[in-house]
């Protein structure tokens, strides 16, 4: 094999520095969040679809939450700037190239603490509340009560995805890009996001990137994630956008 004319053979050194990794923290997740879990895939296998209105009223949440603080007086939180397009709104967006569901927000945001406190444990209020009226529970008949009762929350992706990512930019700190990660909700990782798989978050919010399981991915239609925001989100005061990328 010749060298093409320019061609690049003993340039080697010369181009440039290899793309930033990241490097994950690996955490296993409290007793408790292991249990629930078990039980919302046990007891929700049947309508795998309400992970949707949890994400999207996690992201309606958290978008309500950033609207309060940026109203405080002397916050350093800000509103969304709509020169720079940013909006409260939820973007739902199906990835049929890539078999992923990804869910953004304009909201709150995480910092690297409260990745690892509400992504790791049930210290919040929805799913504490589940796991606690759990504990008094007898029977599946019960738990599916429950389920209806107190909503399930975050740990519901696991549902429809093999692997959850999270990449988010807290609005209360000059925020740096954080990801976390699990796969099939055995233990997550939790890392500064350098390598940026899911793009740059370039203000506050977060996206939930669900890689969906082979059996789940009629949540990449169009129609059928139509149909279910229609059905779960009516009211949540938030727009929500919805796009697919076709194959
Ligand atoms: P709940 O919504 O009942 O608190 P979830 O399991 O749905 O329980 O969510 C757990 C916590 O994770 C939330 O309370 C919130 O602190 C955090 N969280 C989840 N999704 C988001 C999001 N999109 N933006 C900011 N924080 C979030
Ligand atoms: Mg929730």
């Amino acid at each position: 094999l010749g060298d093409a004319p320019g061609g690049s053979a003993g340039k080697v050194s010369t181009e440039s520095p290899p793309p930033p990794e990241n490097v994950m923290e690996p955490h296993s997740f409290q007793a408790d969040v292991a249990r629930v879990m078990d039980i919302i895939i046990h007891s929700l296998y049947s309508q795998p679809e309400v992970f949707l209105r949890e994400l999207v009223s996690n992201a309606s949440d958290a978008m309500d939450k950033r609207r309060l603080l940026a109203l405080q007086s002397d916050s350093k939180v800000t509103m969304p700037q709509l020169d720079k397009g940013e909006a409260f709104e939820v973007k739902v967006f199906a990835d049929k190239i890539k078999k992923q569901l990804i869910i953004e927000d304009a909201g709150v945001g995480m910092t690297k603490e409260e990745l690892l406190e509400t992504l790791g444990s049930i210290a919040t209020s929805g799913t504490k509340k589940f796991a606690e009226a759990l504990k008094q529970s007898k029977g599946v008949g019960d738990q599916s009560a429950l389920i209806g009762q107190f909503g399930v929350g975050f740990y519901s992706s696991f549902l429809v995805a093999d692997k959850v990512s999270v990449v988010t930019r807290s609005a209360m700190e000059n925020g740096e890009q954080y990801i976390w990660e699990s796969v099939r909700g055995e233990g997550y990782s939790v890392g500064l996001d350098k390598a940026k798989p899911f793009g740059e978050l370039t203000a506050p919010g977060s996206k939930v990137v669900l890689h969906l399981k082979d059996d789940q991915k009629q949540f990449l239609e169009l129609s059928v994630l139509k149909n279910l925001l229609k059905k779960y989100s009516e009211f949540v005061p938030a727009p929500i956008k919805l796009a697919v990328r076709l194959d």
